[in-house]
């Protein structure tokens, strides 16, 4: 390391100010559970900011909130759901606590997300295995919309609701709408890497309010409504605490300038490499799109002289974070044998792209130590 002792991370948490002051009444007022008002707070924040009739329930978690969505779907041991290759772990492990398989499905270039192509495959596989998949999981990674229209339309036509994990795109929109308001369900995640955090924490979101009381009910061990403890479903240990809900009460605060701070930053990235046709920033496909930038993501065209580790290693030295892209899931060992459908897009976006520095919480001095490896790097002045 050379003498920076401070270290850039790829994307850390920053609190907003007011997550004491929520944590301090829960404390004074003893809700020290997952049950009390900084939970109905929080959930009633994110209604107001998702709009579109939202119900929302705060778990403990976005693998949490996927893992009852397939619950009240009615995925069961056995069945296929649909799912994005180019993602993380955690939008898959959720298929397998279920007992269910997952069908991985390539990306397409634009959005990097779900390619309908090979979507139509998967489902087209399922059914002629007498099995119509019960599920399509719909990523918005790095906070890119999904191409919400035409993944609408294929679970239309073949009558296939669609969970959409939103983990990483709160505060995204596609034609004005917020992502995480298209699908039949949808998760966000409170994790302290994302754009906001509640330390750990998640969310599900419903148009139906039967689904919302459904997920508060399975996610504090199925009480059924008796003086004793009576059950008639397996319940989990699924509540956000009011702590932690405090804290995201807070953030709610500054999603705004949270969101315009990682977009700021997307913006600095396509300036500094528009010098350099080798290298292409993860930007929107046209106007309709609008990403958060949770993480501004790099691909290097195949004429690139750097590669991304040499990219990545230059960035260490100067203890800079950056990281590859997610490896698609049909690519890892715990996956290997499940079906995939499509082609090489998702393990070409894993071996040319990189994520770089990308946090609210990057300043001025920070985004100038990123540019001089860059201007380095790439002998560009
Ligand atoms: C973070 C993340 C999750 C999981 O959320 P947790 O709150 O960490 O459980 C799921 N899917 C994607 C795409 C994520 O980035």
């Amino acid at each position: 390391m050379l003498n920076n002792d401070k270290k850039i991370w790829l994307s850390s948490p920053h609190m907003g100010g007011s997550e004491l002051k929520y944590i301090q009444q829960a404390f004074d007022e003893n809700w020290i559970a997952p049950l009390g008002p900084n939970v109905h707070g929080f959930e009633q924040d994110l209604e107001d900011f998702l709009q579109s009739d939202c119900h929302v329930a705060v778990l403990s978690s976005g693998t949490a909130a996927l893992h009852l969505a397939l619950i009240m779907m009615g995925v069961e041991k056995g069945d296929y759901v649909v799912c994005q290759s180019l993602t993380f772990s955690a939008s898959a492990n959720p298929i397998i606590y279920t007992g269910a398989i997952p069908l991985f499905v390539d990306s397409e270039r634009e959005t990097w997300n779900l390619c309908p192509v090979a979507v139509e495959e998967a489902i087209e596989f399922g059914i002629s295995q007498g099995k119509k998949p019960k599920a399509i999981i719909a990523v918005s990674l790095y906070g890119m919309p999904y191409k919400v229209e035409e993944i609408r339309a294929i679970s239309k036509k073949y009558d296939i609701p669609i969970i959409e994990d939103s983990a990483e795109s709160l505060g995204s929109a596609y034609k004005d709408q917020k992502c995480g308001t298209f699908g039949d369900m949808a998760v966000i995640s409170f994790n302290g890497n994302k754009i906001i955090t509640t330390s750990g924490g998640g969310a599900l979101i419903t148009k139906d309010i039967a689904f919302k009381k459904k997920a508060v009910f399975l996610s504090t061990q199925a009480k059924d409504d008796a003086p004793h403890y009576e059950h008639t479903h397996i319940g989990y240990n699924y509540r956000m605490s009011n702590v932690c809900a405090g804290i995201g009460r807070g953030q709610m605060e500054v999603l705004e300038d949270r969101i315009a701070k990682r977009r700021a930053n997307h913006r600095f990235y396509v300036d500094i490499f528009s010098e350099l046709p080798e290298i292409e920033v993860h930007t929107e496909p046209h106007s309709d799109y609008f990403s958060n930038h949770w993480l501004t993501a790099i691909c290097l065209k195949p004429n690139s002289k750097v590669s991304t580790e040499t990219i990545r290693m230059n960035f260490l030295e100067q203890n800079i974070e950056t990281r590859p892209i997610w490896k698609p899931m049909h690519l890892q060992p715990v996956f290997r044998d499940l079906p995939y459908f499509g082609g090489k897009v998702a393990q070409e976006l894993f071996e040319q792209g990189l994520c770089l520095p990308s946090g609210s919480n990057l300043t001025e001095e920070d985004r100038a130590e990123i540019g001089k490896v860059i201007h380095k790097l790439f002998q560009i002045s």
